[in-house]
């Protein structure tokens, strides 16, 4: 496992600043953050790796990452707002000069290879379907892919995942805390089911 350390730092980063629902805008838990590096760590061995955050909002997968060894961490999103506090994120924890950050679409990304894709992208509640490009920008730029995706969606990522030539395995089941941050939502924090998924590209 990760260092418990790793988990500790992330929770003291900053959040987004007025979270944009659209972009279904939720940080991931120090703790749960560090679940993702340990199995990707497990995949593919985090050392010196080069990791690719897609939705990387303020930095926590990514930066988590690259204090967790990786050389080097690329964090994508369309939104400047949330990359400008992930800059000042991995200011703060000095490790800006291997963080790269990456403002556009996730449909748009064109980057070079990577070692793993860490991510948690949106789940697709407001947006239907707005999780499915993120999984095959992902496999298209990495060999493997750890991301958290909702529950209950096992069955729809398996089967693209087939369509892809590459397989999905459900390695685990969150629950993802989401703050009453939003005005549609009555109670403080609500928790969404969520299942980690890893998916790796046939050879
Ligand atoms: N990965 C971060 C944030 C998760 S929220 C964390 O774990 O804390 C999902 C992120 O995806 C948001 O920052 C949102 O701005 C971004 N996003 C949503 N749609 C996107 C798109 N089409 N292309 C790139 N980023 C997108």
């Amino acid at each position: 496992m990760i260092d418990k350390r790793v988990a500790m730092v992330l929770d003291r980063l900053r959040g987004f600043e007025r979270p944009k629902l659209r972009l279904e805008q939720y940080e991931t838990p120090g703790e749960l953050v560090r679940v993702l590096l340990s199995i990707a760590d497990a995949e593919v061995g985090l050392e010196g790796a080069r990791v690719l955050d897609l939705g990387a909002g303020t930095g926590k997968i990514g930066i988590g990452a690259v204090l967790a060894g990786a050389s080097r961490a690329t964090l994508v999103d369309v939104d400047g707002d949330a990359l400008r506090v992930a800059r000042e994120n991995a200011e703060r924890v000095g490790v800006l000069d291997r963080v790269e950050l990456v403002r556009c679409d996730v449909r748009e990304f064109r980057g070079g290879r990577f070692d793993v894709t860490i991510m948690n992208p949106p789940f697709g509640v407001q947006r239907r379907g707005a999780d499915r490009p993120f999984v095959r920008v992902g496999l298209e730029h990495a060999p493997v892919v750890v991301s958290l995706h909702r529950a209950g969606t096992e069955d729809f990522w398996r089967e693209r995942a087939r369509e892809w030539g590459a397989e999905c395995e459900v390695v685990g089941r969150a629950r993802f805390p989401v703050p009453a941050m939003y005005r549609h939502h009555r109670r403080r924090i609500k928790h969404v089911g969520a299942v980690v998924l890893v998916f790796r590209r046939g050879r």
